[in-house]
């Protein structure tokens, strides 16, 4: 019995709305789903509340772009993902609602850099071939740059025009790391450092980050990921059980957007067990428990 705790929908960049990825779900045999769009709640409150998970187990989730911390030397974002929070929690929706006004600003003035640039395309043409998703992004313009024959991929997109540090790229409003963790507590919830294997440096002094990190809130550590080789995934797992963090892992789907992912198996080897999820229930149960004791 396998289990996705990183799904991307239609509310932000994936390109199946929430009850498809349920469906497909179904399909491949998943005991246990999480979706955890960029900064916005919607398709994991959709999927919760549509009220058929037909045995399917399924939490809350939601991956935030944070600013990475002082120990994290790497520019460009660094992904916390927030598992069982509550969907209504006023400071935690303001926060991912000024992520979410920030990423729109952020499209025209790309857009703008690439007219510069000498290629013609435009908001609308961008948002015509995404389908009307809610969360418009750099994806959806590499793939219209694709399709106007401007790059020969997406990965070609990002690697000469809109990766970090390229000619159209333009930064992005993050939430301080530790403000991102301390959101994802106080609604309830518990934070997991999405695909280090990926965020961070090989180099980097791990314990003295994790260290850190936990003392901002952490709770978990994304161990299982497609693009973690073995090695990662048994030092992110030891990191783990050495400093008692839950263990987590997803594809990081997003549908036709990368192709070469499928949900539950991600590039064809992920198998995240079951056990995982029962451990984030249980530290969330302990969590809510916790709680109701201290305000008796
Ligand atoms: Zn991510
Ligand atoms: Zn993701």
């Amino acid at each position: 019995m396998n289990i996705d705790l990183h799904i991307h929908s239609t509310a932000s960049d994936g390109t199946l709305r929430p009850l498809e990825i349920l469906a497909s779900a179904h399909r491949f045999n998943l005991a246990a789903i999480a979706i955890t769009d960029h900064d916005t709640l919607a398709g994991s409150r959709e999927l919760l509340e549509s009220g058929s998970l037909g045995g399917m187990k399924a939490i809350s989730g939601v991956e935030i772009s944070a600013a990475p911390p002082p120990l994290c030397p790497r520019q460009g974002s660094f992904h916390v993902l927030g598992y069982g929070i509550a969907f209504d929690h006023p400071r935690l929706n303001r926060a991912l609602e000024k992520l979410q006004s920030a990423r729109q600003d952020r499209n025209p003035k790309i857009i703008q850099r690439l007219n510069s640039l000498g290629f013609p395309l435009d908001i609308n043409e961008v948002s015509a071939l995404a389908g009307g998703v809610d969360g418009l992004g750099r994806p959806h313009i590499a793939r219209l740059m694709k399709r106007k024959g401007y790059v020969a991929s997406i990965e070609e997109a990002f690697d000469r025009y809109l990766g970090h540090g390229k000619p159209a790229y333009v930064d992005k409003f993050r939430v301080a790391c530790e403000e991102a963790m301390g959101l994802i507590r106080e609604a309830g919830g518990i934070p997991v450092l999405a695909h280090p294997g990926v965020t961070l440096d090989a180099a980097i002094d791990l314990d003295r980050l994790l260290t850190a990190l936990v003392d901002m809130g952490l709770g978990g550590i994304e161990v299982y990921y497609p693009a973690h080789h073995p090695a990662q995934t048994a030092r992110f797992a030891a990191a783990a059980r050495r400093y008692g963090l839950l263990m987590t892992g997803g594809s990081d789907f997003h549908g036709s957007l990368k192709p070469e992912i499928q949900l539950g198996t991600g590039a064809g080897d992920l198998a995240v067990p079951f056990a995982l999820f029962a451990a984030l229930e249980a530290a969330l149960d302990a969590q809510r428990l916790q709680a109701a004791g201290t305000y008796r």
